[in-house]
């Protein structure tokens, strides 16, 4: 979701007749957009705005966007008195008004619904991957999470208006669209005359578009798995066969406590379901180690859900207490040592069920789509349905298809490397 809407804060600043650079001296205003789902993260934003303050240009414009700018507030100025923006994760389209009075502080951390979407301009061009929220907030309240408050009550994207930003993006240079959405699964618009669109009428149709060749969404809500979604599965090949339907623990008693409300048997049936609809599908996961109370029985059946369902490309996290949340007021907070103990055995293990899912495409070959060179610039790098990279033996300035076959021949735990075939 960051990753979209800094691509709209960059496009609405473009159309203004700026350019974008990297370089801090050089700029004239710089925008940290930022994410406060775990404490370090908000730590990282202040911190990152001390150093900008002495390195910026003295009259540089300089503020926070996002969920840390709601998180704090006006708190965020007293931090840092130079502050001249902090706009929440709803009202970043106000940010040219600081442009034009930029002698005022710009305070804005409204929860504002959907009008950034129609406010801001579309982009001329898209990346190739299009990332297209269809929705704000989330109506869940799992006690950890600070997303109801950051972007509060959940609201679905006319379907008109997610299919027009989809076309658009078709038509100038997507080839992947990637739905967003915290609980993007959940997509529920009713129409002024009483037609219900789901996420799957959102998939059905823009997978009629030529150019388009992949879609994915994330992230998606274990029970919000309705038949019409799993069946697109087995009827769309234009869905990757990969999901992310974060479990977050594999204990019920964990579940019940952070306020998920499903069975692990219920889990395990979508999962089967699903495996049913797309027998080559895999599945991903978000992982809390350490909520308090959890026991180390408890997490001892977050390491055999792992095992069982064999996640790929996952992120686990310590517990971390956020504020507005009921999670932090908790009694039995788990110390440190003990959550960086069981953070360390559950990556042991999901990067070794990585590795050999990795391995065990070695040998074959999977549609990819082109990303741009490796890190030492000589190679081209390729994404695979599942979202691993894979480096191939093609130079960094050869003449290479957005979509290619690509035949692996080798893997480690965090890659693939393979070459195009015909
Ligand atoms: S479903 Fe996801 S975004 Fe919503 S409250 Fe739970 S963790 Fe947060």
């Amino acid at each position: 979701m960051n990753v979209y809407d800094g691509q709209r804060i960059a496009a609405m600043l473009r159309a203004r007749g700026m350019n974008q650079t990297e370089n801090i001296p050089d700029a004239d205003i710089i925008i940290l957009n930022t994410c406060a789902v775990r404490a370090k993260a908000t730590d990282k934003v202040f911190s990152a705005l001390g150093r900008i303050r002495l390195e910026k240009k003295p009259n540089a414009l300089f503020g926070i966007v996002g969920c840390v700018a709601r998180e704090s507030g006006a708190e965020a100025f007293r931090r840092v008195p130079e502050l001249n923006f902090v706009l929440g994760p709803q009202s970043y389209h106000k940010l040219p008004e600081i442009l034009e009075n930029p002698d005022t502080k710009l305070f804005n951390i409204d929860l504002g619904g959907l009008e950034k979407f129609d406010e801001m301009p579309q982009p001329d061009t898209s990346p190739a991957l299009a990332y297209i929220p269809i929705q704000e907030g989330c109506n869940h309240c799992c006690t950890y999470c600070i997303v109801p408050y950051t972007r509060g009550r959940e609201i679905s994207r006319p379907f008109d208006d997610v299919i027009r930003d989809v076309t658009h993006a078709a038509k100038t240079g997507a080839i992947e669209i990637c739905f967003l959405g915290q609980n993007v699964n959940g997509y529920k618009y009713t129409s002024p005359d009483g037609h219900i669109y789901r996420l799957s009428d959102l998939i059905g149709t823009t997978a009629k578009l030529d150019t388009i060749k992949r879609i994915r969404f994330t992230s998606s809500y274990p029970t919000e798995m309705t038949d019409d979604l799993i069946d697109a599965f087995r009827t769309e090949p234009k869905l990757l066969p990969f999901l992310n339907m974060p479990i977050q623990s594999g204990s019920q008693n964990v579940l019940t406590k952070m306020n998920r409300p499903y069975t692990l048997n219920l889990y395990i049936d979508i999962v089967d379901k699903l495996k049913n609809a797309r027998p080559d599908i895999q599945i991903s996961s978000d992982f809390i180690v350490g909520f308090p109370g959890e026991t180390d029985s408890d997490f001892e059946q977050t390491l055999d859900i792992a095992r069982r369902i064999k996640y790929i490309n996952s992120f686990s996290f310590k517990y971390s207490p956020r504020p507005h949340t009921a999670a932090a007021l908790m009694p039995n907070q788990i110390p440190e040592k003990i959550k960086s103990e069981r953070l360390t055995k559950l990556d042991t293990l999901l990067n070794e069920i990585q590795r050999n899912f990795n391995e065990s495409l070695v040998g074959k070959t999977l549609p990819c789509m082109l990303e741009g060179p490796d890190k030492t610039g000589r190679h081209l790098v390729y994404r695979t349905p599942y979202m691993q990279p894979c480096i191939t033996d093609t130079p960094h300035d050869a003449p290479a298809p957005q979509l290619a076959n690509i035949k692996f021949t080798a893997a480690n735990k965090a890659s693939l490397r393979g070459k195009i075939v015909k």
